[in-house]
C-alpha cells in the first residue's frame, strides 16, 4: 500500500502514530509539496540507471519519487526514531535501503565500494540546514566520484556558495566549495513547501564537480586553514589576520611570507582569489614547519 506523503494532515497523523515529533535538534522540515519533490528527484540524475545517496529522508517522501525513478537508493538518517516509519513508508520499495546513522561518522567510501558495488552515483538531499556545510564538506573531502550533487540549502547559503570568490558576498564556503566544482541555483522554494515551515527561504543548487581541480596547494588542510584564519577576521588586513590566525608565527615571518606570496600586508585577506589562497598557504607551510 503507498502512503501519501503530500497531505499534511496525514504526515502528522503518522507522526503522531509512531509516538515522533519534528526534531529541531535535527533540522526535521520534511517536504510536502509533490511538484517540488519530485522536479528535484527528476533533475538529480542524468540516467535512471543509477544509484542515490540521500542524505536525510526523514519520512520518505523524496526517497519514494528517488526509488521510482532509479536504480537504487541509500538513505542515510541520523534519527533513530524515525527508522520504523521509513520501514513503513518504504515498504514497497525494495531498491530504498535505509542507514541509521550520522552522516557526519559515515565512511562513505566504504559504503560506496561495498554496498553500492562502485556504481554510477548521485547525491541528492534537501539537507539539515544546522549543518549544511560540513555535510557537503564530508561529501566533497570523501573522493567518491559522484556524477552530481543536487541539495537543497538555505537561499543565504545559496548565494554564498554561487559568489564569486574574493567578491563582496563571498565567505569561507564560497573559497572551499570554488576547489571543488562550481554551484548553480536549480530551484527556489518557498517556505510553505515544507511541514513545519522553516522561517526561512530555501534553494535548491547543483554542484558541478571539477574532474581537475583549479589549483593544487601543497598541503590541502594547510589551505582550507589558511581561507578559514582570512574569513575569521575579514575586516582586518592580512597581516594582522595571518597573526592571530597563526600564533605561531611571529610579526617578521608573516612579513615574509607575504613579500614571498607577492601580497600586500594592507591587502584584505578576503578579496584572495583562489590561486591567492593556494600561493598565501604554499609559503605558509615552510614557516610552521620552523616554528
Ligand atoms: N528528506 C526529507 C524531506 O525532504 O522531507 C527530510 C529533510 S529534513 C530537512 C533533514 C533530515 O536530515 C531529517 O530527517 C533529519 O533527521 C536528518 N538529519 C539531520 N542531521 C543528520 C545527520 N547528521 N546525519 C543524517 N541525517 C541527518
Amino acid at each position: 500500500m503507498e502512503h501519501d506523503l503530500y497531505d499534511i494532515r496525514n504526515v502528522k497523523n503518522l507522526m503522531t502514530t509512531f509516538g515522533l515529533s519534528f526534531r529541531k535538534e535535527f533540522g526535521q522540515n520534511f517536504l510536502t509539496d509533490k511538484e517540488i519533490v519530485c522536479a528535484i528527484a527528476d533533475m538529480c540524475a542524468s540516467t535512471s540507471d543509477q544509484t542515490i545517496l540521500e542524505i536525510g529522508p526523514g519520512i520518505g517522501t523524496l526517497t519514494q519519487e528517488l526509488a521510482r525513478r532509479y536504480k537504487s537508493v541509500y538513505a542515510i538518517e541520523i534519527d533513530k526514531g524515525l527508522i520504523p516509519l521509513l520501514r513503513y513508508t518504504l515498504e514497497d520499495f525494495k531498491n530504498a535501503h535505509v542507514i541509521q546513522q550520522d552522516v557526519l561518522k559515515a565512511d562513505l567510501m566504504a559504503l560506496w565500494e561495498q554496498e553500492m558495488g562502485r556504481d554510477r552515483v548521485s547525491v541528492c538531499a534537501n539537507l539539515p540546514y544546522y549543518i549544511t556545510t560540513p555535510i557537503l564538506l564530508k561529501l566533497l573531502k570523501s573522493e567518491v566520484p559522484f556524477e552530481s550533487v543536487t541539495v537543497m540549502v538555505q537561499k543565504e547559503v545559496a548565494d554564498r556558495l554561487c559568489a564569486p570568490v574574493g567578491g563582496k558576498d563571498s565567505g569561507a564556503v564560497t573559497a572551499y566549495f570554488a576547489y571543488y566544482g562550481r554551484a548553480e541555483i536549480m530551484l527556489d522554494v518557498p517556505s510553505d513547501s515544507f511541514v513545519p515551515a522553516p522561517k526561512v527561504d530555501s534553494c535548491v543548487i547543483r554542484l558541478h564537480l571539477y574532474e581537475k581541480k583549479p589549483v593544487v596547494p601543497t598541503d590541502e588542510d594547510l589551505f582550507f586553514k589558511t581561507i578559514r584564519v582570512i574569513f575569521e577576521q575579514r575586516r582586518k588586513t592580512i597581516q594582522n589576520a595571518l597573526i592571530l590566525g597563526f600564533p605561531e608565527l611571529d610579526k617578521p615571518a608573516v612579513a615574509e611570507i607575504l613579500e614571498r606570496a607577492g601580497i600586500d600586508p594592507l591587502f584584505r585577506g578576503e578579496k584572495l582569489d583562489l590561486p591567492g589562497f593556494a600561493r598565501l598557504s604554499d609559503k605558509i607551510g615552510p614557516y610552521l614547519e620552523k616554528a
